[in-house]
């Protein structure tokens, strides 16, 4: 029986789409490793039937090694006491960096935008992550988000500097006009990332909000040529 699938080899996509469409795979244990497969977001029956295959011709020690890298994973990691980005001690590795600028916070959604933004190598200060943004329509509050910890960090005097990095999305404009009442008891300067043309963009092709911000958040010409 398991040979039947292995042959199915390198060309398994062609034969086991027909097999995924109909939902007749012969084995429920396959059939049950793929509905785990797919229930990841971006990972469709036919994506994770290969993956599965894939994994099912691996070595067994290999495969423990796979899954045991997930189980350790979900069963070691911490949020960083400070910043609420994921880390595998209760410091992050940026918090407890002392080349980073202590003084300068940018203030996130989500641990992706700290990798977003630390993949430019441009940013050199420290992070909040809030864990989410105000949605009322999601049932998501203030409280349900790292905003408390944020004014408890800015309350040590220590942060002279926010960057508001959040969506353009009408729930990202509305927590970080939120942020910025809340920041305003504090002698620090609040900005906001800069919004306007991609780089490589034409201008006629840039839609009329884009456009409008960059010009009204336009910058000194100098700024342009240091990058
Ligand atoms: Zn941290």
């Amino acid at each position: 029986m398991l040979s039947n699938y292995f042959t199915v080899g390198n060309n398994s996509a062609s034969l086991c789409s027909s097999y995924i469409c109909r939902m007749e795979l012969r084995s429920k244990l396959i059939q049950d490793a793929v509905d785990q497969m797919s229930s990841l977001p971006g990972i469709g029956k036919k994506t994770a039937l290969r993956l599965v295959l894939n994994l099912l011709r691996r070595e067994e020690k290999d495969v423990r090694k796979f899954t045991s890298a997930f189980l350790q994973l979900k069963e070691q990691i911490k949020e960083c006491t400070i910043c609420h980005n994921l880390s595998d001690s209760t410091t992050c590795s940026i918090c407890s960096s002392p080349g980073r600028n202590g003084s300068l916070v940018c203030i996130v959604e989500d641990i992706q935008d700290v990798l977003a933004i630390e993949g430019t190598h441009q940013f050199t200060g420290l992070y909040h992550v809030l864990g989410g943004i105000i949605s009322p329509i999601d049932g998501i509050g203030p409280s349900d988000l790292h905003i408390d910890s944020l004014l408890g960090r800015l309350g040590k005097g220590e942060i002279k500097e926010v960057i508001l990095a959040l969506s353009t999305s009408m729930e990202g404009e509305t927590t970080a006009f939120y942020l910025y009442r809340k920041m305003a008891a504090f002698d620090i300067q609040v900005s906001s990332i800069a919004r306007g043309i991609s780089h490589g963009d034409e201008i006629q092709y840039a839609d009329e909000l884009t456009l409008g911000r960059s010009i009204t958040n336009r910058v000194p010409y100098e700024n342009s040529l240091s990058r």
